[in-house]
C-alpha cells in the first residue's frame, strides 16, 4: 500500500506545527507561576474543546496550575493511550524578551521550553487533529494529560498521572526528542534527601573547644556521601544544594545538603535509599538526620515497551527513517511512573533539539514534520 498522501488529502505542513508552538511558547509559564501556566493550559483548553474532545480541567493547588484532561469522545471507556505532556517550563518571566527570544537561525528555533516540552505538547495536539481533518479516528480511545508542575517532580499531578496511566493500554510521554531520530525507552530513578547535622555553637574565639561544629561534620559527610557515586553500576549521587552556619564567628549549629540520587533499576533504589537514609555521624557530639526517598521510580525497558517501540520503528520506516533510542538517560519524567506501573511507556517523543532548561534552548525545525508523522501514526495505528 502507497502511503503518499493523495493530492487532496490534508498534509503536515510543518510551518503550520511551528506556527502553532509559538503560539504556546509566547505564553510563558513558569512552575511555580500558578496564573501564568494556567494561561497556556486556557489556550490549550480551548484548542482541544474545538476539536470535539471532553475536557475535564481540575483546579491546582499548593500554588501550582490547572491540570488538564482531554480525551476523544470516540473509543468508549475502554483503556486506550494515554498522551502525557507539562506545560511549564524553568524559564522565569522575561526570559522571552532577553536570552530566549524567539527567533529562527537556519533549522534552529529558539524559545522559552520550546524543547522542554512546548513543542512536544502541540506535536500531539496537531497529531490528532491532522487525523480528524483527514476524517480518520484512532482505534482507541485517548486521553492527553497536561500537566503544570513537572518541572519541580510533578508533587500535585502524580496521584492523576498513575491513577489514568492504570487506565490505559499504553503511554505516550512528548518530552523532548533526542539527538538523531531517538525517543526514549528507559530512564534512572530519582531520589531526593535532606540530610541536617546538629552539632553544637560557641564562640569562635572565646569558646571555640566547647562548640561542635556542624559545618565540619557536614563537609565530612559531603565526601562520603559523593564517593557513593559508581558509573560502572549507574549510580550518580550529587550535593547539590548546601547551607550551614549563621556567622563566621559562631562554631556552626546547624548545616543542610540536598542529595539527588538516580539509579538505574529498583533494586539499587531500594539499596541507596535504605544507605543515605542510614547514614550516621562521623564526628563526636553531632547528630545527622536524613529525609527523603525515591521521588521517580527506574523506568525500564521490558517487553512491552519494547514491542511498542518496535512499532513506532516500523512508522518511522514508512517515510524513510530509522527511529533509535538511547541508552538509559538520567533525567527523569512523568514517563518513570507510568512504565514503573507496567503501562508500555514510549517517551521522548516530542521534537529534536538540545539547551532543554538552558538559555539556548532550542528545536530543530527539520524534526517537525517526522515527529508529528510518528505522533499521528501512533494515534491511528495502536490497537
Ligand atoms: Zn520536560
Amino acid at each position: 500500500m502507497s502511503t503518499a498522501p493523495l493530492k487532496n488529502e490534508p498534509k503536515i505542513d510543518a510551518d503550520e506545527v511551528l506556527d502553532g508552538i509559538l503560539e504556546w511558547v509566547t505564553i510563558e509559564s513558569p512552575t511555580h507561576d500558578a496564573t501564568a501556566v494556567n494561561g497556556v493550559v486556557s489556550k490549550v483548553e480551548g484548542q482541544f474543546r474545538d476539536l470535539g474532545l471532553k475536557v475535564d480541567r481540575t483546579p491546582g493547588r499548593d500554588g501550582f496550575g490547572d491540570i488538564l484532561e482531554c480525551r476523544t469522545p470516540w473509543g468508549g471507556e475502554g483503556p486506550g493511550i494515554l498522551v502525557l505532556a507539562h506545560l511549564d517550563t524553568v524559564h522565569p518571566i522575561g526570559t522571552i524578551g532577553r536570552e530566549l527570544k524567539i527567533r529562527r537561525e537556519g533549522d534552529s528555533v529558539f524559545g522559552p521550553g520550546i524543547y522542554d516540552m512546548k513543542a512536544g505538547g502541540y506535536i500531539a495536539y496537531y497529531a490528532l487533529r491532522h487525523l480528524i481533518r483527514q476524517g480518520k479516528k484512532s482505534k482507541l480511545p485517548v486521553t492527553f494529560l497536561f500537566i503544570p508542575e513537572e518541572e519541580v517532580g510533578s508533587p500535585t499531578s502524580r496521584d492523576r498521572i498513575e491513577q489514568a496511566a492504570k487506565g490505559h493500554k499504553y503511554c505516550l510521554v512528548m518530552e523532548p526528542g533526542r539527538d538523531g531520530d531517538r525517543v526514549v525507552t528507559s530512564r534512572k530513578g530519582v531520589g531526593r534527601f535532606v540530610l541536617t547535622v546538629k552539632g553544637k555553637a560557641a564562640h569562635a574565639g572565646a569558646k571555640h573547644e566547647d562548640g561542635r561544629s556542624a559545618v565540619l561534620e557536614m563537609a565530612r559527610q559531603i565526601v562520603r556521601i559523593e564517593a557513593m557515586t559508581d558509573y560502572g553500576r549507574g549510580i550518580t549521587v550529587n550535593v547539590g544544594l548546601v547551607q550551614g552556619g549563621t556567622g563566621v564567628n559562631v562554631v556552626p549549629a546547624e548545616a543542610t545538603a540536598e542529595i539527588d540520587l538516580r539509579v538505574p533499576d529498583a533494586a539499587l533504589a531500594d539499596e541507596m535509599t535504605a544507605t543515605i537514609l542510614g547514614l550516621k555521624p562521623i564526628g563526636e557530639d553531632v547528630e545527622v538526620a536524613v529525609e527523603g526517598g525515591m521521588n521517580r521510580p527506574p523506568y525500564r525497558k521490558d517487553a512491552g515497551i519494547s514491542a511498542l517501540f518496535e512499532k513506532a520503528q516500523a512508522i518511522y520506516r514508512e517515510i524513510g527513517k530509522d527511529l533509535k533510542d538511547v541508552p538509559l538517560t538520567g533525567g527523569g519524567s512523568d514517563g518513570n511512573f507510568t512504565a514503573a506501573l507496567g503501562i508500555p511507556t514510549l517517551d521522548g517523543l516530542g521534537a529534536d533539539g538540545k539547551g532543554a532548561h538552558a538559555a539556548y534552548e532550542q528545536i530543530y525545525y527539520s524534526s517537525l514534520m517526522p515527529r508529528t508523522y510518528l505522533c499521528a501514526r501512533l494515534l491511528e495505528t495502536l490497537e
